[in-house]
């Protein structure tokens, strides 16, 4: 009984919070702009654009297979817009982090640590870290925050037999993910993925 008033309690004060934020700053469809409630990453129209997609297997190494879970393809106009938006907006990276959260398998993979993909791509180091950062927080493991950290044979009783997922706004090239994935199976992980918004 008290149970089920302690989650009344909880569900009202969130709607209320809610409910003020979209007066205090009002929430937009990133795509279309429109106005939309919190905490919504996208208006119903922009949201019947995105539909899941299989994951894919890449064959980076012989005998080396690495699965990519992707939001949805590059062309996709309505990922790109936040995808970009997010290169400015927090608020949009956050959006980003939970899309990517929802709309892949990634809640249901095993994983022990979550690693920026970009590592060695200056540019984007920024947002992969926070990208990275927040999937970490949500799947509640360690953020490994650079390939640096990955280096040295001290850490491979970190990783040897462990899962890492490797996660960012964008696919990157594949001479820097050949790169970082040599450099990960020195380690004998249990197994790497990519998360992605678009590949
Ligand atoms: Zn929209």
């Amino acid at each position: 009984m008290l149970g089920h008033y302690t989650n009344y309690i909880k569900s009202t004060c969130t709607k209320l919070f809610l409910t003020v934020l979209d007066v205090l700053t009002p929430n937009s469809c990133p795509a279309c702009h429109q106005f939309i409630r919190h905490p919504k990453i996208f208006c119903a129209s922009c949201m019947n654009n995105i539909q899941p997609i299989a994951p894919t297997i890449l064959e980076l190494f012989p005998g080396i297979y690495i699965p990519v879970h992707a939001v949805t393809y590059q062309e996709n106009l309505t990922v790109r817009s936040l995808v970009q938006a997010q290169k400015y907006s927090n608020f949009a990276r956050v959006q980003l982090a939970r899309l990517m959260w929802s709309a892949t398998l990634l809640p249901y993979l095993p994983c022990d640590y979550v690693v920026p993909l970009n590592t060695y791509s200056s540019p984007r180091l920024t947002i992969s870290y926070k990208i990275a950062q927040l999937l970490a927080s949500y799947k509640k493991v360690p953020f490994v925050s650079s390939g640096i950290q990955l280096s040295g044979i001290n850490n491979k009783p970190l990783y040897e037999n462990k899962h890492i997922i490797l996660v960012s706004d964008t696919m990157v090239e594949q001479t820097l993910l050949c790169k970082l994935v040599s450099e990960l199976i020195q380690y004998v992980p249990a197994s790497i993925t990519i998360v992605v918004a678009y590949s």
